[in-house]
C-alpha cells in the first residue's frame, strides 16, 4: 500500500518517505544498487524505458534505484513536486545554473553565498558573458533596485555562511516573480526541518546534502527540488555532464536523513544556549545567531524557519592570535572545513567558508579577522559551554593577544 505523506510531521517522513518502492525481498532497508548498467531481453521495452515512457533503468549515469530513493525523500521533505541529485553540492549550485543561464543574461544575488557558489560568480560566470550583480546580504530594498533591472535568475541562500544573515524569502520570491525570474534557494543552514522555500514562492531549492541531511560528514552529495518541468531540464544537463550521486553515498545520506528532525532539533537547543553564553563573555566581542533578539533579521527569520538551526558564529577579542590560543584548548570539537554533522565542528572564516578572500574582501562582508563559525553537533549544551569556558579561560590567561 503506498504511504500517504499529507498531514505527516517532517519527522515521520524522514524515516519513512521515499523507500518504499525502492525495498526489495521484504528488506526493510533500502539496498545499495551497484550495477552500472540494467539489461533488458525485451528490445521494445529497452527503448521504452530509454526514452522515459516507461519507469526503469538504463544507465548509472542517469539513474540508479539507491539514488532516486534518496531524490524522493528529499522531494517529499521539500514538498516538491521533483528532485534531482547530484555527485556534491556545488554539482547542485553549477548544474542549476549552467542549465538555465545563457550569453548575455543576468542573474542577481548576494554577496554572502557560500565560498564555491561566490566563486562560481566572480570567476565562471562572467567568462560566459553573464551578468553577475551581487548585493549586501540582507538589504531587501537593493536587492529589489537590482532585480527589478531584469534578471534570468534570483539566487538565494539564508541563512548565510558564516554570519547568518537572513533574507526574506517570500518578499525576494514576489520580486523576482515580477520580472520573470527563477528564484533559486540554497536551503543547506536551515534543512526541510526549519524552512521551506518552495512554500515561501521560491522556485527551486537545493541543498548541500553533504551537511545537515548526511548529518555525518561521510558523504558528498547535493540535490535540487521543484516543479517538474524544471527539474527535468536540470537532470538532462547534469545526466549529460554526469556529476551524479554515487550509489553508496546515496544510501549514507538516506541513512543520515532518518534522524534529521532529532538532529536538527538537538543542534538548534545547543546553538541557542552557546549563542546565549557566548553574549555574557567580555572576551567575546560579537555573536551571529538568527535566535538572538539582537539579530538585525531575528523577525523575518521567525516569520519564515520554523527553528533557527544549529549554525552560529563568533568573534574573540584579539581577532586570529586569539583564535590560534583558544581553538586548539577545545576538547569536544573538530576544527575542520565541515558543518553540520553530529560533532561540533568549529571553523575560522579565514581558513574555512572566506579562505580565498583577501583580509579587505572579507571586511567587506563583515567578516571580522577573528571570525569562528561553529557548527553545533547533538552532544549535551552544558558539556560544550564547559568546554568553551575553559578555552576563553585559557586564553585570558594569555592577556597580552587580547590587548
Ligand atoms: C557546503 C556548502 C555548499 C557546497 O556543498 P558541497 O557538498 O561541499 O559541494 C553549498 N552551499 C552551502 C550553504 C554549503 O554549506
Amino acid at each position: 500500500m503506498a504511504k500517504n505523506f499529507k498531514n505527516v510531521d517532517v519527522a515521520t517522513k524522514s524515516v519513512w518517505a521515499g523507500e518504499e518502492e525502492y525495498l526489495v525481498h521484504g528488506a526493510t532497508q533500502v539496498p545499495v544498487m551497484v550495477s552500472v548498467a540494467y539489461g533488458y531481453d525485451d528490445m521494445d521495452e529497452w527503448y521504452e524505458v530509454a526514452t522515459y515512457k516507461k519507469h526503469g533503468h538504463i544507465y548509472g549515469r542517469n539513474t540508479n534505484p539507491t539514488v532516486q530513493a534518496f531524490e524522493d525523500k528529499v522531494k517529499i521533505l521539500e514538498g516538491a513536486e521533483a528532485a534531482t541529485s547530484f555527485s556534491t553540492g556545488m554539482a547542485a549550485i553549477s548544474n542549476t545554473l549552467y542549465t538555465f543561464l545563457r550569453p548575455g543574461d543576468r542573474i542577481v544575488s548576494i554577496k554572502d553565498t557560500y565560498g564555491g557558489t561566490n566563486k562560481i560568480f566572480t570567476e565562471f560566470l562572467p567568462q560566459m558573458g553573464i551578468e553577475v550583480v551581487l548585493c549586501d546580504t540582507g538589504e531587501h530594498e537593493q536587492i529589489e533596485a537590482a532585480v527589478a533591472n531584469g534578471c534570468k535568475i534570483l539566487y538565494l541562500e539564508t541563512p548565510t555562511n558564516p554570519t547568518v544573515k537572513i533574507t526574506d524569502i517570500e518578499r525576494m520570491a514576489a520580486a523576482g516573480h515580477a520580472v520573470g525570474a527563477l528564484v533559486v534557494v540554497d536551503n543547506t543552514f536551515a534543512t526541510p526541518i526549519n524552512q521551506n522555500p518552495l512554500q515561501l514562492g521560491a522556485d527551486l531549492v537545493l541543498h548541500s546534502a553533504t551537511k545537515f541531511l548526511g548529518g555525518h560528514a561521510d558523504a558528498l552529495g547535493g540535490v535540487v527540488c521543484g516543479a517538474k518541468d524544471l527539474v527535468k531540464k536540470i537532470y538532462h544537463y547534469r545526466e549529460i555532464n554526469g556529476a551524479t550521486m554515487d550509489p553508496w553515498a546515496a544510501y549514507l545520506l538516506l541513512r543520515g536523513m532518518k534522524t534529521l528532525k532529532l538532529r536538527v532539533e538537538q543542534q538548534e537547543k545547543n546553538a541557542k544556549a552557546i549563542a546565549e553564553y557566548l553574549q555574557t563573555k567580555d572576551i567575546v566581542e560579537a555573536v551571529y545567531y538568527p535566535g538572538l533578539e539582537t539579530h538585525k533579521h531575528h523577525d523575518i527569520a521567525k516569520k519564515q524557519m520554523r527553528g533557527f538551526g544549529g549554525m552560529l558564529s563568533f568573534a574573540v577579542k584579539g581577532g586570529m592570535d586569539s583564535v590560534r590560543v583558544f581553538l586548539p584548548k577545545l576538547q569536544f570539537a573538530n576544527r575542520a572545513a565541515n558543518l553540520g554533522a553530529v560533532e561540533t565542528t568549529y571553523g575560522p572564516a579565514r581558513t574555512t567558508s572566506h579562505v580565498e578572500c583577501t583580509p579587505e574582501e572579507r571586511a567587506a562582508v563583515g567578516i571580522p579577522e577573528g571570525l569562528v563559525r561553529l557548527s553545533c553537533g547533538i552532544e549535551d549544551a552544558n558539556d560544550l559551554i564547559a568546554d568553551l569556558e575553559q578555552a576563553f579561560a585559557f586564553l585570558e590567561s594569555n592577556l597580552e593577544v587580547t590587548k
